[in-house]
């Protein structure tokens, strides 16, 4: 195929009868490259730009992992102090019905019936709650605190 054959085509010549008519015009320069954009053009990603994609996308997932691991926590931690505060209250209502002092420990046992069928609450981050002295906050071993804690009997 020769350049001239190209006006015998219904369509534009692709890469491979442009290069063919390259090279029968110019045998010399048989490793030239040629370029055309068309139908026959491959649309593909280079090595790098794919690279770029990647990482975009590795940094992205890891911002939206750190975001939902923090909300978690926070989550958790509001939900556990909301717990500490039921106990607590649970607590003072024990200590008032059987007139106990602010140096008394209620039991696990002692405290259940307070709340009403429920179960006694559960810290969501795995913590063991130590329920202590009416004058006392209840603690949390995941490190969760009462901020506000007020005791009045
Ligand atoms: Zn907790």
């Amino acid at each position: 195929m020769d350049f001239k054959d190209f006006g015998r085509l219904d369509r534009p010549p692709c890469r491979y009868q442009l290069k063919k008519a390259m090279t029968a015009r110019h045998p010399f320069k048989r490793n030239m490259v040629i370029r055309m954009k068309g139908e026959h053009q491959a649309q593909a990603f280079s090595l790098y730009e794919l690279c770029i994609v990647v990482a975009i996308i590795g940094l992205l997932c890891s911002m939206a992992v750190r975001g939902y691991a923090k909300a978690r926590e926070a989550t958790q931690r509001e939900v556990c102090v909301e717990n500490l505060e039921k106990i607590h209250a649970m607590k003072v209502v024990w200590a008032i019905e059987h007139e106990a002092g602010d140096g008394r420990q209620p039991s696990l046992a002692d405290l259940e019936p307070f709340f009403g069928g429920e179960r006694f609450p559960i810290c969501p981050a795995g913590g063991t709650y130590v329920i202590g002295k009416v004058k006392d906050p209840p603690s949390c071993s995941a490190g969760h605190k009462l901020e506000s804690f007020t005791y009045s009997l």
